[in-house]
């Protein structure tokens, strides 16, 4: 996609379990955009504040300078007319109406770039994903490492207690697991942790 003519704008969408390199991809693909010139702008979204509160920083401590917004809605308000490569991360934490928005950007001629998990802690389709997948140009799915098996980990195993749906937290309260070691919910060990007292 990076040899498209003339100022047409599209949408790629890269997702993916906790740990598989969303970020890493993001970064690399602005990283290009900037080495080309061309002008960018990165938001993430301010309940991501994890690492660091004006860059976006991957697992691995790759790093690029973001604008922190509370919504896609402020991302739309912020977008310089001369921008021509938008990137966010963390989609899922930028509200319902990020696919209208990243859409109408596609249409003012941007490319938008765009990094998010596809499934939530119980393994379901995680919004707004799953919209974004079907009006997106360009997907690509990344993979992480199980860390009980070894095998090619397309779930986020959520280690700690809690029924809400976002729980922010990195390798102290998440892990990569596969489709056959994965357990919807908290693992089995944490319930037996609790019943125990522990
Ligand atoms: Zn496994």
């Amino acid at each position: 996609m990076d040899n498209v003519k003339g100022n047409m704008g599209w949408i790629e969408v890269v997702c993916g379990p906790m740990f598989s390199g969303k970020s890493e991809e993001l970064i690399r693909r602005l990283r290009r955009a900037e080495i080309a010139r061309q002008r960018v702008q990165i938001f993430k979204p301010a309940l991501d504040n994890r690492y660091s509160a004006d860059e976006i920083v991957s697992h691995s401590d790759l790093r690029i300078k973001s604008e922190v917004v509370s919504s896609a809605t402020e991302i739309m308000n912020k977008v310089a007319p001369r921008t021509e490569v938008i990137g966010m991360d963390e989609a899922n934490f930028l509200g319902a109406d990020l696919p209208e928005i990243a859409g109408r950007l596609a249409d003012l001629g941007k490319r938008v770039i765009i990094a998010g998990l596809d499934t939530d802690y119980l393994g379901r389709p995680f919004a707004p994903i799953p919209d974004l997948l079907a009006i997106a140009e360009q997907i690509t799915k990344t993979l992480a490492i199980c860390v009980r098996c070894g095998n090619p980990a397309k779930f986020t195993q959520r280690l700690i207690e809690s029924n809400d749906l976002i729980v922010v937290g990195a390798a102290d309260s998440y892990e990569s697991r596969c489709r056959r070691c994965f357990e919807a919910g908290v693992p089995r060990e944490a319930h037996q942790l609790k019943l125990a007292g522990a």
